[in-house]
Order: structure tokens, then sequence, then C-alpha cells
């Protein structure tokens, strides 16, 4: 029997923990601190098609359909709600690119409706539609819970035998003859076949030990939940320029945030400067919501690569594949790539073309630079 080792708890390194282990491999989940620690459990969850590139959009497409049916294959509700993604364009220019995204998005089969200000309206009553030149609505799109699918994977890869490893830190990848055969963990050293880095924004830390240098920034996003109220938006709105972006849960919870550019870094702090800013963009756009009280906000970390698109696939060592620089998609890709990732380790190769993704697009920018 074949074995793993994916190192990293968050929703992408479970994702593909539980597909190989579907697929009869022995693989253990190394997480340095506890499952959902990092990124996923810091998210809003959204789950979003809209997107400029072909690659993301089939991908996230694909990632949809595993969520429409995961509920039922893992036994366990992943709260998936398809209430769509409305994008608000506050600016001409931003309507402009909206409507190019739609025109890719239905070169392959993703049907998104440009909308006016008052269809706007009707949907969102709460906008101040002087404030927006129009938008766009993608209904297959919503938010999924990233406990519950964290969680619903979690579960299911258990009762496949895999294992899960809490307060583990991979320390070192253990490198012989150009393949990868092991793990160094602050614990225990551990063996095998196969190895995934799927450590979210510390993956490249820990790359970099083996001379991978993955070029990318990391930075910290905030948000905030406020307190619960009567259900009344049904699609997670996101406006662009401002990057604003909120949901309602379904315990009726405004969360949202506005992807202000902070310094690169590791740092999680909450700040004033962020609840002043997301209330000033929250105002403007949806002046009732103006009164909503503020009961928490976190802050997690996103990793960006020089396309803003993450990195997934296989590594000049042989036997080591990775999973990084999430780009702020992670959340939404994870579903699809997990089964990627399955084929690509048992099989060898994929059913789809992974090479947009590959880390080897920026080695060829490097050398055609020089
Ligand atoms: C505020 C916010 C909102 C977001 N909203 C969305 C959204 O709406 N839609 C969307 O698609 N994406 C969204 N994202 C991005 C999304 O959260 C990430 O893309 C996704 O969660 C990344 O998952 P991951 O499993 O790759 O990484 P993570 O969830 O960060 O998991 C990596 C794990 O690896 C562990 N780890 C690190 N180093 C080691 C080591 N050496 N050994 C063992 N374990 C290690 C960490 O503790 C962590 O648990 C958002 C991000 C933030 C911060």
């Amino acid at each position: 029997m074949e074995s793993a080792i994916v190192i990293g708890g968050g929703i992408t390194g479970f994702s593909i923990a539980y597909n190989l282990a579907k697929r009869g491999v022995k693989t253990t989940l190394l997480e340095k601190k506890y499952p959902s620690s990092g990124s996923t459990g810091r998210c809003s969850g959204g789950i979003r098609n809209q997107w400029s590139r072909e690659h993301e959009i089939k991908l996230a497409r694909e990632s949809i359909k595993v969520l429409e049916k995961l509920s039922a294959e893992l036994n366990f509700n992943i709260l998936f709600r398809q209430g769509g993604h409305i994008i608000l364009a506050e600016d001409e220019k931003s309507m402009n690119n909206l409507v190019k995204d739609t025109e890719t998005q239905r070169d392959v089969n993703v049907r998104t409706e440009i909308l006016n200000q008052d269809q706007i309206k009707r949907i969102l009553p709460f906008v101040d539609i002087t404030k927006i030149v129009g938008g766009t609505l993608n209904r297959k799109e919503g938010v999924c819970h990233p406990f519950s699918l964290l969680y619903g994977y979690q579960q299911s890869f258990k009762k496949l035998g895999g294992k899960v490893l809490k307060f583990t830190k991979a320390e070192k990848l253990d490198i012989r003859n150009s393949k990868v055969e092991g793990v160094k963990t602050n614990k225990n050293t551990f063996e095998a076949d196969f190895v995934v880095v799927a450590a979210g924004a510390y993956s490249k830390e820990l790359l970099k030990t083996i001379g991978i240098n993955i070029q990318s920034k990391v930075l910290k996003t905030e948000i905030l939940a406020t307190e619960p109220l009567k259900f009344f938006i049904k699609p997670m709105v996101l406006c662009k320029p401002s990057m604003l972006f909120f949901n309602q849960t379904i315990r009726g919870e405004v969360i949202g945030g506005a992807s202000e550019p902070s310094n690169e870094g590791y740092n999680l702090d909450s700040s004033l400067e962020f609840l002043r800013t997301f209330s000033k963009k929250l105002r403007n756009i949806a002046p009732p919501l103006r009164r909503v009280k503020v009961l928490r906000s976190w802050a997690g970390l996103q990793e960006f690569s020089p396309d803003e698109s993450p990195i997934y696939g296989k590594t000049e060592i042989q036997n080591l594949y990775i999973a990084c620089a999430d780009s702020g998609k992670a959340f939404t890709f994870a579903p699809k790539i997990g089964e990627y990732f399955a084929e690509l380790i048992t099989e060898g190769q994929t059913s789809w073309d992974m090479t947009p993704f590959s880390l080897k697009r920026f080695e060829k920018k490097i050398n055609q630079n020089h």
C-alpha cells in the first residue's frame, strides 16, 4: 500500500488527504496547531466563479459541482448555500471589466448575469444605487461554512483510516537523490512515498529549506462579524474597486471585510483602522446598515503569487507536491483540487490540464527575463 504525508490541516490539506485516502493511499496529515487554525478557519467561505481567467473559472465551476454533492458523499452537512454572488461596480471601468469577465465565463459555460441599477435594487433594497453603475450576478455561487466543510472532510478521512496528527510541525523535508523520502517533525520522523506541502502561507518557509523559492507576498486580511439580524442578504456582495465584501451567515451575522492593502508579513492583529475603513465603505453603499453593532473582528493571511493565482502541482523533487500561494481563492478551489491531486499522485497525471497553476509558470518567466 502506498503512503502519503500531507502537511497542513486547512481546507486544501484536508481535501487532498481525504481524496488520497478514498483512493486507498495510507495518508497521514500533519498540523502544527489544530485543524482550521490557519486561513481556512478565518475566511468568509465565499465560493466564487466570477474570475477573469479561463483556468480559474473552470476550476471554480468544477469545485461547485463537487460541493453540490459533498454533504451526501461525506454524510455530513457542509452548510453550502447557493445564494449567488453579486459584484457591484462602483465606476464605469469596473463595470466594463465585469462585462468582459462575463464573456470569458460564458465561453466555459458559466452563466453570469449583467444587472442594471433597478435589478440590483430589487435584489438588495438597502443599497444606495446612486453609488453604483451596475453589477453582475452568478446564481450558482454561494457560501460554504468553513468549519463544516473542513470537519466533514476530516470525519470521512478518519473513517477511511486516515490519521490526523495535531501539534505536529513539519520542520524538514527528507530529500535523498532528488526524491522525497519523508518528513522530520518536532516529534518524530515519518517516512512516506509521497509528500504534499499544503501549509498555507507557511509553505514557502518549509520549501525554502530545500531550495524551492516561492515568489509571493503574504498579507493580512481583516474581517468582522456583527450582531445577528433577521435574514435579509441572500447573495454574497463584493464591490469594485473598493473591494468591500459582505454576506450574512445562517445565524444572521453580517460578515465582511474590505481587503485593504496591508504590510507584508505574518502579523494577525486586529486594528481600529480596519473598523473605520470598513464602516465608512459599508455606510457609503448600504446606508441602513450604519447602526448595526460589530461583535468581533479577526484577521487571516492571504499569500499572493505574482499572477495572483495559486500554485498547485509537482515540484522538481520526485514525489513532492505543493499546493500553496492561495491568492485568496483556495477555499473555492479546494474541493476539486483535492480530487486532482489524488489523480496526479496515484496515476501520475490528471484528467484536466493543471499546468496553468504550476510552479514552472514563474520559472519560465524568470528565465525569459534573463
Ligand atoms: C479574511 C479572509 C477571507 C477570505 N475569504 C475567502 C473567500 O470568500 N473565498 C475563498 O475562496 N477564499 C477566501 N479566503 C482565502 C482562503 O481562506 C484560503 O485560500 C484558504 O483557506 C487556504 O487554505 P489552505 O488549506 O491552503 O491554508 P490554511 O487554511 O492556512 O491551512 C494551512 C495549515 O497548515 C498549518 N501549517 C503551517 N505550517 C505547518 C508546518 N510546518 N507543519 C504542519 N502544519 C503547518 C497551519 O497551521 C494551517 O492550519 C479568505 C482569506 C481570509 C484571510
